[in-house]
C-alpha cells in the first residue's frame, strides 16, 4: 500500500516529533503545531515502497512540503539558500 492519507499523518507526526523534534526538514526552521506536515525524504512518486518507512519520514512545514513537490532534497534546499526571490515565486 503506497497510498498516503489524513490518518498515516496523524499516526506518524507523533512519532517523528518524538525522535526528530519540531524543526523543518528542508529549512530548518521549527514548525507551529497547525504547521506540521510527513515530508517523505525519498518523494513517494520515486519509491512508494518506503511511503511508510519511518527512516523515510521527516518533519517539515506544510508549505514546504508543497513547495518542494517531487524536487529532491538537496535541490530545494539549494535554490531555498541561493535564491529567495525563486523562493518567493513559487509560494
Ligand atoms: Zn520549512
Amino acid at each position: 500500500m503506497s497510498a498516503w492519507s489524513g490518518n498515516d499523518t496523524k499516526k506518524y507526526l507523533p512519532v517523528l516529533l518524538a525522535e526528530h523534534g519540531n524543526l523543518c526538514v528542508l529549512c530548518g526552521e521549527p514548525c507551529a503545531p497547525d504547521e506540521l506536515s510527513v515530508e517523505h525524504l525519498i518523494p513517494r512518486s520515486t519509491a512508494p515502497e518506503l511511503s511508510h518507512d519511518l527512516d523515510n519520514l521527516r518533519i517539515s512545514h506544510k508549505s514546504c512540503n508543497f513547495s518542494r513537490g517531487n524536487r529532491s532534497i538537496e535541490t530545494f534546499r539549494s535554490h531555498y539558500s541561493n535564491n529567495l526571490s525563486w523562493w518567493n515565486n513559487i509560494q
